[in-house]
């Protein structure tokens, strides 16, 4: 039997933890912004399923390898677990078009903005006879590639003004969020799980 699933798409560096100006290699380069955690355990209580959707091209530029991603992403879960929330699938792009690398350049064309990493998340997510009720679900990120991402995906994107803030840029290239929030924990508490966003 299929069942409708509501997601939150999250954007990882400087979403959910602080942006650190480079690639986060390590546990203790990964500090959550406040209340980020607080948030997602309360959506995933609310019933959405929360699915990262992170572009890690220090790994194509030599600095962090995958395993390092995926210990960081881990310990992500740890930090959730002390909330009773997890994120439920995590999916992250290696590659980058301006660092040719023969192992990774295959996944070039799911680096964000391209949709495919949601694509991915949404087709996993069938086979296990969930159906992603994309005009129920958002993607929160804090980049105009995140809102664009979104917007390809046909999920409704939401900006936080965390991380690098591209509130401007997305004026400037009419790239436009369906809201605004100064974090993860307003997005998710002061929009998505208010009558507001219905
Ligand atoms: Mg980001």
């Amino acid at each position: 039997m299929e069942q409708s699933v509501k997601v939150l798409f999250l954007d990882r560096d400087g979403t959910i933890n602080q942006d650190i100006g480079s690639y986060v290699s390590s546990r203790e380069e990964f500090i959550l912004i406040d209340r980020a955690d607080e948030a997602i355990a309360a959506a995933r209580k609310a019933g959405y399923r929360i699915v990262i959707i992170t572009n890690q091209a220090g790994i194509a530029r030599g600095i962090v390898t995958p395993r390092q991603v995926e210990d960081i992403n881990d310990y992500l879960n740890e930090l959730l677990a002390l909330k009773q929330a997890a994120f439920d699938l995590c999916y992250y792009c290696p590659a980058h078009p301006g660092y040719p690398h023969p192992e990774y350049d295959q996944y070039l064309d799911c680096r964000k903005p391209s949709p495919r990493m949601v694509e991915q998340a949404v087709a996993d997510l069938l086979k296990e006879g969930l159906v992603v009720d994309r005009a129920a679900s958002f993607f929160i990120g804090d980049k105009v590639i995140d809102v664009e991402c979104g917007l390809r995906a046909g999920v409704r994107p939401i900006l936080v003004r965390t991380g690098h803030n591209e509130e401007a840029l997305c004026q400037e290239r009419q790239v436009v969020p369906e809201h605004v929030a100064d974090d993860l924990y307003e997005a998710i508490m002061g929009y998505i799980l208010s009558p507001a966003s219905r």
